[in-house]
């Protein structure tokens, strides 16, 4: 294959983001004669799924239902539909399934879509590699994408569909032996820990939670103990997930209090209808916002979200019913505003949204009413001693743990302090504007990436969570989906005028 070829399009990552995208394009294209060339480039075994959907363990499960997934625009139950085909009989009307079969329904549907687009005029070609730079000179009519194999390609637009970013290496650990520092795919990776080993999983939130169900299924016998700087778990899913409706908290009233304000909202008039609805429902706005518990979690405290998310709706469906308007809305908040909130208010509310579904919960609990997994709160620092480590607690108590394991979330910023490949050049050369808390800054509907003078560039495009997808009140996968759709239109109707 000649790889100095021309593209209209193209998509860097095929995982969820990009299929979503490609399928709104082909549907947006269908009718349409004008030839158009994509590239898709990624490592071939993420085609379709990216990493998080792989092939890995079954108990690793989605956290979103099964009826709110699909990467179809206006066909909100197409995964549900293709999991009552194609399912195994257990998971066909399971409401959370495990992620490699989300995977597979994402990878049969790009390759559905690739199949039927060849026959409509759009050639979507797979390339087997990854971007390692891409050239976006100003005075270029095209940008240069350079291959890590050698090989370059040109195009008039590129997509970034990267995801949403690397673990964080906030202790220094990369590289040390007994440490793992990405758990997945953990088929792979968490088979590697000696069964009577300690183990420090550092983190709380739902990646720390897989690890440790994965232990349990794998019949660890060693103490595991979560450490994180609160020591909080995620709320939980109950069997009510239905969200709860908004109240006054609305697009419509955001934009007339902008309109109001000149244009624009201030974190105080984000939260004012917020903290009213709140109430309405016998919520205090600081419990939902805050983490205002001093001691770690427990069974106790377990035990009790268990019961509240047995019993009914809880502050998930509330958040769940507040997103799709403060997501809206998100894009009227002062720049310095909502870096503000990402610093002071995302880990609050993240934990109420990315809740975890019932059955992982229950896992939990036994596994800390048998007292073999322990929360603990303020880590200080971690040093490696031989091959094991000592972690220093806030209580002045230094413990020595065998093995550890990272699932302290991802590094959002794709131009942090250490740069990500491919956006290296781009970075350098202050073409990505950012939130200091990460996302790129994107022009709405139309994908464009800002640059550090506040100008989109025509041929750069972000989707999905590397595209400001890091703010709490995105529902993920709706949000992923739609933003591909307006990106893939947007470029549509540049192509044709
Ligand atoms: C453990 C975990 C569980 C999650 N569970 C859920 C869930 O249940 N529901 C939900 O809605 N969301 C969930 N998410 C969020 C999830 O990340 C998104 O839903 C989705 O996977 C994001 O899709 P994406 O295409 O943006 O990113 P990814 O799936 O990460 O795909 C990005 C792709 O880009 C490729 N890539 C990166 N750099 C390059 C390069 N330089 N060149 C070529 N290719 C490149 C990667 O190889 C990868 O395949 C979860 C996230 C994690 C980490």
């Amino acid at each position: 294959m000649n790889r100095n070829t021309l593209f209209d399009v193209v998509v860097i990552g095929a995982g969820a983001s990009a299929t979503a995208f490609i399928t709104s394009f082909y549907t947006l294209h269908k009718s349409s004669k004008t030839p158009i060339k994509i590239a898709v480039v990624d490592k071939k075994e993420n085609v379709g799924c990216g990493e998080i959907y792989k092939e890995d363990f079954s108990w690793l499960l989605m956290n979103t239902p099964t009826e709110n997934l699909s990467a179809q625009i206006g066909c909100h139950n197409d995964f549900e539909r293709w999991a009552k085909k194609n399912a195994p009989t257990n998971y066909k009307n399971a409401r959370f399934v495990p992620r490699h079969l989300f995977g597979s329904y994402l990878k049969n549907k790009f390759l559905f879509v690739q199949k039927k687009a060849a026959k409509n005029n759009l050639l979507i070609m797979l390339i087997d590699d990854a971007v390692q730079k891409v050239d976006a000179d100003a005075n270029a009519y095209y940008a240069t994408l350079h291959l890590t194999s050698g090989g370059k390609i040109t195009a008039k637009f590129v997509v970034f569909a990267t995801g949403p970013g690397v673990p964080i290496d906030a202790y220094q650990l990369q590289g040390a032996q007994n440490y793992l520092h990405q758990p997945f795919p953990a088929c792979v990776k968490l088979q590697l820990i000696p069964k009577e080993a300690k183990v420090g999983i550092l983190g709380t939130s739902l990646t720390a939670i897989d690890v440790a169900i994965s232990l349990k299924h794998l019949n660890h016998q060693g103490k595991i103990v979560m450490l994180s700087k609160h020591g909080r778990l995620p709320q939980v899913k109950g069997f009510d997930l239905d969200p709860i409706p908004p109240g006054n908290v609305s697009f419509e009233n955001y934009k007339k209090m902008a309109i109001k304000n000149g244009g624009y909202l201030n974190l105080k008039l984000l939260l004012k209808p917020i903290r009213k609805h709140l109430i309405l429902h016998g919520h205090d706005w600081r419990s939902c916002f805050f983490n205002k518990e001093l001691q770690p979690d427990n069974s106790c405290v377990l035990g009790k979200k268990i019961q509240d998310a047995e019993k009914g709706k809880t502050l998930f469906n509330l958040i769940l019913g507040l997103i799709p308007e403060v997501n809206k809305a998100w894009r009227l908040i002062l720049k310095d505003q909502l870096d503000y909130f990402m610093k002071y208010f995302f880990k609050g509310v993240n934990q109420k949204h990315g809740a975890m579904p019932l059955v992982n919960a229950k896992k939990i609990q036994s596994l800390l009413v048998s007292r073999q997994l322990e929360i603990k709160s303020g880590v200080q620092a971690i040093k490696q001693a031989g091959d094991k480590f000592e972690i220093k607690l806030s209580n002045d108590i230094t413990e020595r743990y065998d093995f550890i394991v990272n699932a302290s979330g991802l590094a959002r910023m794709v131009c942090g302090k250490i740069i990500k490949i491919p956006y290296l050049d781009l970075c350098h050369n202050n073409k990505i504007s950012e939130l200091t808390t990460g996302g790129i800054f994107v022009d709405t509907p139309s994908g464009r990436i800002m640059n550090k003078n506040g100008k989109f560039d025509t041929r750069l495009r972000a989707i999905g969570h590397v595209a400001e997808g890091s703010h709490p009140f995105t529902n993920n996968f709706d949000w992923i989906v739609y933003s591909g759709y307006e990106v893939a239109q947007a470029i549509l109707n540049e192509i044709f005028n």
